[in-house]
């Protein structure tokens, strides 16, 4: 199928907005933000065999490249509106961008974003997105704000995808429940955004929580204490391994796409509140503290020290 015809079939499908002036079809689209709001944008890329396994479903995949950056607008509070793809393919087949765009345009219209334009060309299996949102100026939620005395919570339960992902790399049985955490993140956007003016500091966990509440503690330049055993585990995982395997999958796996975020000592009601709305589950795991980086305790009040800290392309 030529380029055209793909890029064809990906328009019929695409959703519209009232913001759209115009979408897929032209040079460029045009775009209408809403006056008195900030324009927020974030892009992730997905390779095969690196950000998901090489058995993935199409439609899987197309699910997990707009959650991934759905989550990042997330993690800022912003409120997602249009996105782009760059969809790199090994070859014209149609099949598997129809089964792609099942996945990708359910995410998608779960919360109202437009696909408004793209780019397609031939090599190897890569799909790249951008995605647009809004917030409203000054309250953002930026890596740079969390403060000495904040608590320090994070959303949903953490470990099952990097579990499913140690259990399929050992040719194990995958339980579906850790399965579907790996291959369909929920991005946690309305949590994000009824964080929005309550918390201080939140990043999403792609790469594993310590690695990402470091970058938290070096954008703001703060330790924290966190508390091993407050770190929430789903029902799967605590079927699936042993404590020890456990806690290093909640605290150095990746892939999560939780919401971490810091907020004033005295808001926990005000943040359970919010969680509520947004039908999430919020746990209290620690607190901001003056230092450089996250240390973790375990229930004795003995540091746990790390198998590693988290995930990092070109590591090793
Ligand atoms: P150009 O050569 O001017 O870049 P293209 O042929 O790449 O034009 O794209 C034509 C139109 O189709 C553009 O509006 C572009 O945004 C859109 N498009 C191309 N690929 C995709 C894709 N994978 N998803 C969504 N829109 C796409
Ligand atoms: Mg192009």
């Amino acid at each position: 199928m030529p380029e055209f015809e793909l890029i064809d079939r990906i328009r019929a499908r695409a959703a519209v907005r009232d913001d759209v002036i115009l979408g897929i079809g032209d040079d460029a689209a045009l775009l209408q933000v809403p006056p008195g709001r900030h324009l927020v944008v974030a892009m992730d890329t997905l390779n095969t065999g690196v950000h998901f396994p090489r058995d993935t479903a199409a439609a899987d995949i197309g699910w997990k490249a707009l959650a991934v950056n759905l989550s990042d607008l997330a993690a800022m509070g912003a409120e997602p509106a249009w996105c782009t793809l760059s969809l790199s393919l090994p070859e014209s087949d149609e099949d598997w961008v129809d089964g792609f765009l099942d996945g990708f345009l359910a995410l998608a219209a779960g919360h109202r974003v437009a696909l408004v334009g793209g780019d397609t060309t031939r090599g190897p299996l890569s799909v790249c997105v951008t995605v647009h949102g809004f917030v409203e100026p000054g309250r953002a939620l930026r890596r740079d704000a969390a403060r000495v005395g904040d608590a320090v919570w994070i959303s949903g339960t953490l470990g099952d995808a990097a579990a499913a992902l140690a259990l399929l790399d050992a040719a194990a049985p995958v339980p579906p429940p850790l399965r579907e955490r790996l291959d369909r993140p929920q991005p946690r956007v309305g949590l994000g955004r009824s964080l929005a003016g309550i918390a201080h500091a939140c990043i999403d966990v792609s790469d594993g929580l310590l690695a990402d509440l470091d970058h938290v503690c070096a954008a703001s330049g703060v330790g924290m204490r966190i508390a091993l055993d407050a770190l929430p585990a789903s029902e799967a995982l605590r079927e699936a391994c042993d404590a020890t395997a456990r806690a290093a999958f909640q605290a150095v796996g990746g892939d999560d796409y939780e919401l971490a975020f810091s907020a004033p000592a005295d808001a926990d009601a005000a943040v359970l509140a919010a969680a509520s709305a947004a039908g999430v589950a919020a746990s209290r795991i620690g607190e901001v503290v003056t230092g450089e980086r996250v240390r973790v305790f375990d229930a004795g009040g003995t540091e746990w020290q790390p198998p590693r800290r988290g995930y990092a392309h070109f590591d090793g």
